[in-house]
């Protein structure tokens, strides 16, 4: 396989020998960055488009599934689609820098050319959700994966009923999406925000995402028995107390849904990076519904 040099990916310059380098890479669909937006310190939103016309047509994903995004010369790594099912291989990826991979990808200016591969994973069961009550509960980079199948939801209103978001970040600096929240609202829907540490602007609540929730539960009855479902994306830490407190208002695990982002290589089920004993969360994950996970030793 031919690696292309990293000179080569900043480039403002897309030669035709570049172009024709990443021919010979090995990707399902060569892909451009069309903006880069920065959400906060370390977090871009990269909007990314299929090139050819037909293929990004033809590309289909299901809210909750990743891609493997490489950029040439430096390497890859899989990332959850934040964007509409519906908008096809017009994606969009929020990506943290947290690393190799993603502090380079944080420098590339638009019309950089990289590669996408996928979709991959499990999704979210949003038409089984559909003619119920949904919670959307996310904790930090968590609001990623979440934005498809809340985008699933904005799309068709009218066939869910009350939606929740409860969304907690660790300061007011680090929220992101912060310019949609105000047409989410618009949607009927009811946006709960959290910080653990507040700031000189903030004036919502300050403290953790399960008083959000115990509110929520409260309103209910403290029973979500009827007819809820919930997805659950955040730190592993976070997972256990929401989880609990669904269970504990008679949510049953099966209508609560989770994304477990495990270290993972290859994304193909080949590399045994992400493996949660026998089950390989690249194929049989990244979301799953909490039975699944409580059965699963040291998923969480
Ligand atoms: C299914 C899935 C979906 C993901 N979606 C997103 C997303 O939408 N946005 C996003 O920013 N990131 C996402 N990630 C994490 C992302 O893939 C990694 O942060 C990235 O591959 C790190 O590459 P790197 O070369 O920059 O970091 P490296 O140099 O490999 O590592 C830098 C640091 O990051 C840590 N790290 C690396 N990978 C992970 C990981 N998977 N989970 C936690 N810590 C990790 C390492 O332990 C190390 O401390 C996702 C991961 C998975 C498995």
């Amino acid at each position: 396989m031919k690696r292309l040099d990293f000179v080569d990916v900043l480039s403002a310059d897309r030669s035709s020998a570049r172009e024709s380098d990443l021919n010979n890479f090995e990707y399902s669909y060569k892909a451009e960055i069309t903006s880069v937006y920065r959400l906060t310190d370390t977090e871009k939103l990269y909007q990314i488009r299929i090139v050819d016309k037909v293929q990004r047509h033809h590309f289909a994903f299901r809210p909750g599934q990743f891609v493997m995004l490489e950029l040439p010369g430096i390497g890859e790594g899989p990332f959850s689609i934040s964007s509409s099912p519906s908008r096809h291989g017009d994606l969009e990826l929020c990506v943290r820098a947290v690393g190799n991979l993603t502090n380079f990808l944080s420098r590339v200016a638009r019309g950089t050319v990289v590669g996408i591969s996928g979709p991959f994973g499990t999704s979210f069961p949003v038409e089984e959700m559909e003619n119920s009550d949904v919670l959307l509960i996310a904790g930090g980079l968590g609001i990623v994966p979440l934005r498809a199948p809340l985008f699933c939801v904005l799309e068709n209103r009218s066939r869910y009923n009350q939606v929740d978001i409860i969304y907690g970040a660790r300061n007011p600096s680090e929220m992101l999406f912060t310019y949609q929240y105000q047409m989410w609202r618009q949607f009927d829907i009811n946006l709960e925000i959290i910080v653990d540490q507040a700031d000189a602007t903030w004036q919502g609540p300050v403290g953790l995402i399960t008083e959000v929730l115990k509110k929520r539960i409260k309103t209910a009855g403290n029973d979500l028995s009827s007819n809820t479902y919930a997805i659950v994306c955040g730190p592993p830490v976070m997972f256990h107390f929401v989880c609990d407190m669904l269970i504990n208002a008679r949510l049953p695990m099966q209508k609560i849904f989770v994304s477990l982002e495990r270290r993972m290589h290859c994304g193909r089920g080949k590399c045994c990076r992400c493996n949660i004993g026998a089950t390989y969360t690249c194929l049989s994950g990244p979301v799953f519904d909490y039975w699944s996970v409580l059965n699963m030793k040291e998923a969480i």
